[in-house]
């Protein structure tokens, strides 16, 4: 059977296990051996225990588990051909030549860059005698599929990124665990939730809760916000609203590009309406807890696929990225979504919020 490996990198997030597991499972399924990697791109270059055979059992009561039971990390040394070099000697030591890698469009860059490198490298390594001419030639393609988990919902060519959905359930339970000391008291709160740069948790959060007012990275605010605002808070109160909600995204910014925070958010209704006001900031919090039933499925639906993609593939076949379609899991390539996720940061931070959410869009 053929050698499949799969592993975490970059940020973690709930539904990681479900995708490893489903991985694992499927290649087991349909006879291969399948990898281990812990640690990211750091138990490539490491090998030793870091690459350990997975059996049907090891991914028992892990669907349940939010972050990722085989580690994630980030890794300077891949960055290297040097690091990437003993990380082919350490795939090619085990007869692996298919990658699952599950992680952000970092991660997924690193495994383009590494297959389009294995030629070269399995040479090097050849003319080192670290491997010998029977493995160049049997090992000679590496094929890789991807997923994306990540919170965030920033990646071009998927409806979803897997742990999103779970991480918007950790803000809306916040939310409403915040409301109703908030409504007790007649109070106006402000929570930051994540998102980096897209709006999506914010905007949905906001949605969801009922929310007054939201801050989003791709739709600053007009110039005379804090009017607005507080004219909409005014309102809301005289009409016998007893609370406020404030959804702030960490992302969120002005015309001009410059933060918005949400203490920022604060001072202004403190000096203006004298409200009784309180920030809370999510953090790793939205990060954690099981995954929710749509992350696990989720997870479970592109690892299976993934693995498929892999069997079928021959030696021209490009690496490609999981991706969810309407309510299926299909094959995108891989550096073309890549590519897209990218322009899209780059107008962000060039401050083209309208060519940003024109790009994403289209994707
Ligand atoms: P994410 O995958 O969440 O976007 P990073 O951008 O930190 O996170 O990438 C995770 C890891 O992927 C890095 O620590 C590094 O080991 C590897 N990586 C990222 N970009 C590259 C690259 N251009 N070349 C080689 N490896 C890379």
């Amino acid at each position: 059977g053929k050698g499949i490996a799969v592993f975490t990198s970059g940020g973690d997030s709930q539904g990681m296990n479900a995708a490893v597991r489903a991985v694992v499972r499927m290649g087991i399924y349909l006879g291969c051996k399948v990898y281990f990697i812990k640690e990211g791109y750091q138990g490539m270059v490491d090998g030793g225990e870091n690459m350990v055979e997975a059996n049907w059992s090891s991914v028992s009561c892990i669907i349940h588990k939010g972050g990722t039971i085989i580690g994630s990390a980030r890794c300077q040394d891949f960055r290297e051909r040097q690091g990437r070099l003993k990380a082919a000697k350490n795939l090619v030591d085990r007869g692996i030549t298919n990658l699952v890698v599950i992680g952000g469009d970092g991660s997924l860059t690193g495994a383009d860059l590494f297959r389009q490198e294995w030629s070269s490298l399995l040479d090097e390594l050849l003319a080192m005698k670290q491997i010998n001419a029977e493995q160049r030639q049997k090992y000679r393609s590496l094929h890789i599929a991807g997923m994306v988990g990540s919170i965030d919902n920033d990646f071009c060519g998927t409806d979803m990124t897997i742990g999103t959905d779970s991480a918007l359930h950790r803000i809306i339970e916040a939310i409403d665990a915040i409301v109703c000391t908030a409504y007790s008291h007649q109070r106006t709160f402000i929570m930051e939730v994540m998102g980096r740069h897209c709006g999506y948790l914010s905007v949905v959060a906001a949605l969801t809760s009922e929310a007054d007012f939201v801050f989003c990275p791709e739709s600053p605010p007009p110039e005379d916000w804090q009017k607005r605002l507080c004219d909409k808070l005014e309102q809301e109160r005289n009409s016998g609203q007893r609370l406020n909600i404030i959804i702030v995204s960490e992302g969120a910014t002005d015309r001009n590009g410059q933060p918005i925070t949400a203490e920022q958010v604060k001072k202004v209704i403190v000096d203006n309406l004298n409200q009784d006001t309180r920030v809370t900031v999510l953090g790793h919090v939205q990060r954690g807890g099981s995954p929710s039933a749509f992350d696990r499925i989720l997870g479970c639906r592109m690892g299976a696929e993934a693995v498929m993609a892999l069997m079928e593939a021959d030696d021209n076949t490009e690496p490609c990225v999981v991706t969810l379609d309407g309510n299926q899991a299909i094959r995108l390539p891989l550096m073309e979504c890549v590519k897209k996720t990218k322009a899209v940061a780059d107008a962000m931070h060039s401050k083209n919020f309208e060519l940003a959410v024109e790009l994403r869009g289209k994707s």
